[in-house]
């Protein structure tokens, strides 16, 4: 043993991930190729990227590639790569130590799913990266060194909770080798029904990079032997070739017209490793004052991550073909965040800085014309392929309807690929087939806010609308109440929310025919209101008499100003209930129902607990809660007993 040698612990987290890995389904073990190749090309990527403003970091004559050595004999298989390779902190830090944000995620969904015969991908969903060699190893083997340095770390480990580490320069110079001492798995695995592979057989290794790591952009090089007539000697006899085993093909510049649809899902599962096929890809190349090239995909499912903050998004940004950076986010704003992709641009120069690229005019148009190309293609999909766009709609509409409160120069093409529940049954609208629909007096798109559909379809404000036969538009995602404040106009019609005050649901001509049954009915009920008001004087500012209203007794309004009920609910909820948030509103009574006549004979106690009683009904019915549940029962009961007692 030398003497810098060091033996070290995982920590635990990397334990339990790789006590995970080591018991993965045989069927998963391959994808530790497609890892380890990812990695080194990583390794690559940086090394170029420092070589933009560090020339002299990559000598003349190397070749900058990944190579695979199986070796039959020893059963292993080694991993080289010319890459920035890491130094000797790096490798505590990455290799060892920290586990990646995916890991906790990836070993909590496998603890959960005990039976993950019926997830059989999870390990190739979470991309759980280096840690997949003890899948196929007992002993892996690092050797790396940094581009410019001269020190090179010695990593080993079985796998068993510790591992080594000591100093001792790279042969070759900078660069990561990879030694895997391969299972026997001859034993091990003879009761399983997968067919055994072998991954010291050039052929089995040809096809797995063909499968999983062909779009990488390095080679990948193989020494591969086989029989070759000799042609002097006739003889057969065993010949060596250095072969490259993937395509390399940067698929997004070949013409659209040459690349099948196979090969562009291939190219998103390299890209996001997510193994299910997008739902849309879009290539195309800009002409003109901005001239790049672009490959987009939508996926059909949420990332698992897409709802935790360490959902990176953004688009994978080239230049001439070199890999600049992945999930640029200056390229795409964060209400396209469930768009995947990339950017190859030939005018950007090769210096730009990460941190500058935000300023870059050249980016922010890049920027502008990505956005327009999504929302087009958004457009057209919902245009033909209905279906499909309302499956990426259940997935992503939430996302997308951000767009409306954070970016309004672009209001109007958003407002355009939005879909709503509404009253007239299941079905999902867009605004135009809704003002399409409208009746010929109505005036104003309406809308109604809310948590639970279910809830909302049995709304009392839909009461007179739905008379009227007039359209309501459900919006039940708490993000639709930022939307409609930015949203007040679709097109020439107001959107209007009907649990606001001053709902102006008749025609002048209907309001001309109503107007003398209205003054009899403010006549009649100003006493009992005024009484009323005072009784609730500390729950509402106003009272007054409902247009909205057929059947139910009352309901609650608010102000045109105030936040609606369900905004006040989701700030409360956010922990972000302020004063703001406390705004008291209106309680609208329905004349035409018979309690109010009761009312104005009533004696005063009994007004006083009936306007409880009716104010207490409005917070339920729309499905609020009420302050004190108790006295409210009691009132009830009395109510009850009292009614028995006749
Ligand atoms: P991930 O690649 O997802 O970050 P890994 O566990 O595969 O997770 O690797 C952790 C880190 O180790 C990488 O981010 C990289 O910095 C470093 N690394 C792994 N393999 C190599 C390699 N072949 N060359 C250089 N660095 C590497």
């Amino acid at each position: 043993m030398s003497s810098n040698k060091k033996t070290q612990s995982f920590n635990a987290e990397i334990k339990q991930l790789m006590d995970i890995v080591i018991n993965s389904l045989y069927s998963q073990k391959e994808i530790f190729i497609r890892e380890l190749v990812s990695n080194s090309s990583d390794a690559i990527d940086k090394l170029k990227f420092e070589s933009l403003t560090n020339p002299k970091l990559i000598p003349d004559n190397l070749k900058l590639e990944i190579r695979l050595t199986p070796n039959k004999e020893n059963n292993t298989l080694t991993i080289t790569d010319t890459g920035i390779g890491m130094n000797p902190d790096e490798v505590n830090q990455f290799i060892g130590t920290i586990a990646k944000s995916g890991t906790k995620a990836f070993t909590q969904a496998n603890l959960a799913n005990k039976d993950s015969k019926s997830k059989p991908d999870l390990i190739g969903q979470f991309g759980v990266g280096f840690y997949s060699a003890f899948m196929v190893a007992d002993n892996v083997t690092l050797h790396t060194q940094k581009a410019g340095t001269d020190v090179g770390t010695i990593w080993e480990s079985n796998g068993d909770g510790t591992y080594t580490t000591e100093t001792a320069q790279r042969p070759e110079g900078f660069g990561t080798t990879i030694i895997l001492k391969l299972k026997n798995n001859k034993t091990e695995n003879a009761d399983q029904s997968e067919s055994i592979q072998d991954f010291t057989d050039t052929h089995t290794l040809k096809s797995l990079v063909k499968k999983y790591s062909d779009f990488v952009s390095w080679p990948i090089q193989m020494n591969v032997e086989s029989q070759k007539e000799n042609e002097a000697t006739k003889q057969n006899e065993t010949v060596t070739e250095d072969l490259t085993l993937n395509n390399q093909k940067a698929l997004w510049l070949k013409s659209a017209a040459e690349i099948k649809p196979e090969e562009y899902n291939e190219f998103y599962q390299h890209l996001t490793h997510d193994w299910q096929k997008p739902s849309k890809y879009v290539h195309f190349k800009a002409e003109g004052a901005t001239e790049f090239t672009s490959l987009f995909y939508i996926p059909s499912k949420k990332p698992w991550n897409y709802q935790t903050k360490d959902y990176e998004y953004g688009l994978n940004l080239y230049i001439k073909r070199v890999f600049i950076m992945e999930n640029c986010k200056d390229l795409l704003p964060p209400y396209l965040r469930f768009t995947k992709g990339l950017v190859d641009s030939n005018d950007l120069s090769l210096n730009v800085s990460r941190e500058l690229l935000q300023q870059d005019k050249l980016v922010i148009q890049i920027k502008k014309n990505i956005v327009s190309k999504i929302f087009s293609t958004l457009k057209d999909w919902l245009n033909k392929d209905r279906a499909e766009y309302e499956k990426f709609w259940n997935e992503f509409g939430t996302t997308l309807k951000e767009g409306i409160p954070t970016d309004p120069t672009q209001t109007e093409k958003i407002q355009d690929l939005i879909l709503c529940q509404s009253s007239l049954g299941d079905k999902l609208t867009t605004l135009e087939e809704y003002v399409s629909r409208m009746k010929p007096d109505q005036k104003e798109i309406y809308f109604i806010t809310g948590e639970k559909l279910e809830s909302l379809k049995l709304s009392p404000y839909l009461e007179m609308l739905k008379q009227k036969n007039f359209e309501v538009l459900f919006l039940t995602d708490a993000v639709d109440e930022w939307v409609i404040q930015g949203l007040t106009k679709y097109k020439d019609k107001n959107l209007v929310s009907i649990t606001k005050e001053g709902l102006n649901l008749d025609s002048d001509s209907e309001k001309k025919e109503k107007e003398v049954i209205k003054k009899a009915q403010t006549e009649r009920f100003a006493a009992l209101i005024e009484k009323m008001k005072i009784n609730l004087a500390d729950e509402v500012k106003d009272i007054v008499i409902s247009d909205r209203l057929t059947e139910t007794p009352v309901c609650l309004v608010s102000g045109q100003n105030d936040l609606s009920a369900n905004m006040q609910k989701i700030l409360s909820q956010m922990g972000d209930a302020g004063p703001m948030t406390e705004s008291k509103r209106i309680l609208e009574i329905n004349p035409s129902h018979l309690i109010f006549e009761a009312m104005i004979k009533a004696d005063d106690d009994q007004l006083k607990n009936w306007s409880e009683i009716l104010y207490n009904q409005a917070l339920l019915s729309e499905g609020n809660t009420i302050k004190n549940p108790v006295r409210f029962s009691k009132l009830i009961a009395d109510l009850m007993m009292s009614s028995a007692k006749h």
